[in-house]
């Protein structure tokens, strides 16, 4: 498009205008194509997340990086495919422990995952912990791999909704994570390109979510379901509880390991319970069951009988990884040094800055603050109170692990101060606020 000039549509969206369909499109085949250099598409990016984008401007951005590379349609090897989708936070392993029971109960999981955001965790580095497993599979291993094994985790390598690809790692260095229409179009490009019949999106709210308020995961939840019912999907948004970090365990590696016992049939509670639930909405999704009581029990019983932890080791064996790892979690990288965190007076929990949280991980080695950055996957810690819990002044609530002795005070330091403890009991927090479906959304 020989009229396009970038440093017009950037001048645009400054001064607040609504950016055209072709200015989108345009925007988005060069920069997928490297004409548009890192420096020019961040400054849109910060220019949409000061100027917000409309319904419109953000429905074409999704379509566009949905169509900036391959597109699939997997209907040759699995009938119906279902996904989930976290809209990003703090210790969510979730989908470790979700795809391989649902795919373990007949229903097949072709899953494309993204690496770290901001101070979230992804899913492609908790599963780098396992030696040797990888992302960048061809389409071709990718459609073996999800008629053979019903269960793939995929990045975007293999040509897949690029621009994401590129955009993703751009926001996570330039502080535009949080805005809705740029989550929105990450997440419903993928789910679109990658051909996935139902999704089920679990939207987080509060103090580690992008979207703060309840009101604002409604929002985006009711964007990102109107997009994929516009396109023929199935989708179904849960918004879920983010002001504590979920089960215990914060860093690549020590999800993986709190991810292995969930699927083993123990971890927290509150990362089965919400697990669970999601599978559920999946099995249920893919319509082999008629109700969310019928879907859990057959989650249930595919952890009860370790179909889903057999289900997770041949996925991680199929993409390289070592199975090992799975059956003796011990063999999974480890920090160097670990020391406790005790609770500095006594009180109740009463909340805790999530998102702090997370960047104390980011900041030990978990996560990337510049996108060269090369994660330490054993690097994070462990926090086993939650907000309502009653503790007492020294008693240990957790302990963290780095690689450099270092940095032991200074993350035990920062964890405890993102820790609030009063006097008064605080209310326990729900695990889910809302669910948005196509017809409660119509
Ligand atoms: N997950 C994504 O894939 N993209 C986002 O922008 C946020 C969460």
């Amino acid at each position: 498009m020989s009229s396009f000039r970038m440093i017009d549509v950037i001048a645009r969206k400054r001064d607040g205008h609504e950016l055209s369909a072709e200015e989108i499109g345009a925007f988005i085949t060069e920069y997928t194509a490297g004409t548009i250099p890192d420096y020019q598409a961040a400054a849109l990016l910060m220019a949409i997340y000061l100027r917000g984008m409309s319904r419109r401007e953000t429905v074409d951005l999704t379509l566009a990086m949905a169509a900036s590379g391959d597109t699939l349609d997997l209907h040759d090897v699995a009938p119906f495919i279902v996904d989930k989708h976290s809209s990003g936070g703090v210790g969510d392993k979730t989908t470790l422990v979700v795809a391989p029971l649902v795919a373990a109960c007949g229903v097949p999981v072709g899953k494309m995952s993204g690496r770290g955001l901001g101070s979230s965790g992804g899913t492609l580095d908790k599963m780098e912990s396992f030696t040797g497993w990888s992302s960048s599979l061809s389409l071709a291993q990718f459609k073996r791999q999800l008629g053979e094994l019903g269960l793939v985790l995929a990045g975007q390598t293999h040509d897949l909704a690029p621009a994401d690809g590129k955009l993703y790692a751009l926001r996570d260095v330039t502080a535009t994570v949080d805005n809705r229409s740029l989550i929105a179009g990450s997440i419903m490009s993928k789910k679109l390109a990658a051909g996935t019949d139902a999704i089920v999106l679990d939207v987080k709210t509060g103090s580690g979510a992008f979207m703060p308020t309840v009101e604002a995961a409604e929002d985006l939840a009711r964007l990102m379901v109107g997009i994929g019912e516009d396109a023929g999907r199935h989708v179904v948004a849960l918004i879920s509880d983010m002001n504590q970090p979920l089960g215990h365990a914060v860093g690549n590696a020590l999800e993986v390991r709190e991810a292995l016992d969930c699927l083993r049939g123990g971890g927290p509670d509150d990362l089965w319970a919400h697990c669970r639930t999601v599978a559920g909405h999946m099995v249920l999704l893919a319509g082999k069951v008629a109700s969310l009581e019928e879907a859990e029990a057959l989650i249930d019983a595919a952890r009860a009988d370790g179909r889903g932890l057999a289900r997770f080791r041949e996925m991680v064996v199929a993409q390289g990884g070592d199975g090992r790892q799975v059956d003796d979690p011990d063999r999974l990288p480890r920090a160097r040094y670990k020391g406790p965190i005790e609770a500095r007076q006594s009180g109740y929990v009463a909340a805790m800055d999530t998102g702090e949280l997370g960047w104390v991980s980011v900041r030990c080695g978990g996560g990337r603050l510049v996108k060269t950055d090369v994660i330490r996957p054993g690097v994070g810690f462990l926090l086993t109170v939650k907000i309502g819990d009653r503790v007492e002044a020294g008693q240990p609530i957790g302990e963290v692990h780095v690689d450099e002795e270092a940095m032991l005070a200074q993350a035990r330091h920062d964890i405890l101060a993102a820790v609030t403890i009063a006097g008064e009991p605080a209310p326990r927090r729900p695990l889910f606020y809302a669910t948005i479906d196509g017809e409660a959304n119509s």
